[in-house]
């Protein structure tokens, strides 16, 4: 099932994985560690480049369970995931209300959101309580698509409105995780409003 509601991009994203299935564990598990020391200390696009790469290698490191095998040291100041044991790397996407912070290991929960510490919790908090609705024009139902009269320019709008909102995780909310983890990446992108990593400048 899985495969046939498969988007081209994910199996793009799939083909560009093959290149790290054909590392051996230690490989995999030194590079990881090393590229963790360089993304250590700042915050991240979701959409870069590098943490794609990491992304994909940490998605097969953890098939193959390299944390578990302690093949490689990762920089001291990640801790230990609760989740998956790898190192902590968090996530904050739209749904942070629901699903906290993401380990980009693993996939599950790796900071619940009533566990962000509280100052950065209700700034994150609000900001989330701001974007649901502006996320959710793009998913109106008919009637309400007529109530407006103009979904097309209820739509644009709801983006425009996004790509701002999106802008201020990268501006103040990401740095401000940025104290608490050693290294943060931000979703830069909402794919069901049709807002792109360019059209978010921070
Ligand atoms: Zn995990």
């Amino acid at each position: 099932m899985a495969f046939e509601s498969e988007s081209p991009l994910d199996a793009l994203w799939k083909e560009y994985a093959r290149a790290f299935q054909a590392w051996d564990d230690l490989t995999i598990a030194r590079w990881l560690a090393q590229t963790l020391g360089q993304l250590e200390g700042r915050a991240w696009r979701l959409s870069h480049p590098l943490v794609g790469a990491y992304r994909l290698a940490a998605q097969i490191a953890h098939e193959k369970q390299i944390w578990f095998k302690r093949l490689a040291t990762p920089p001291p100041a990640y801790a230990e995931s609760p989740c998956c044991r790898a190192p902590f790397l968090p996530l904050l996407t739209r749904d942070v209300r629901e699903s906290g912070l993401i380990c980009q290991h693993c996939s599950e929960t790796l900071v619940p959101f009533e566990e962000i510490p509280a100052d950065v919790r209700v700034e994150v908090e609000a900001w989330a309580q701001q974007y649901e609705p502006v996320h959710a024009v793009a998913h109106w139902d008919d009637r309400q698509r007529r109530s407006t009269g103009n979904y097309d320019a209820a739509f644009e709008n709801a983006a425009e409105q996004a790509e701002l909102l999106l802008a201020r995780v990268g501006r103040e909310l990401a740095p401000k995780l940025l104290q608490i983890y050693p290294t943060v990446i931000w979703e830069d992108q909402d794919e069901c409003l049709e807002v792109r990593p360019e059209d978010v400048p921070v």
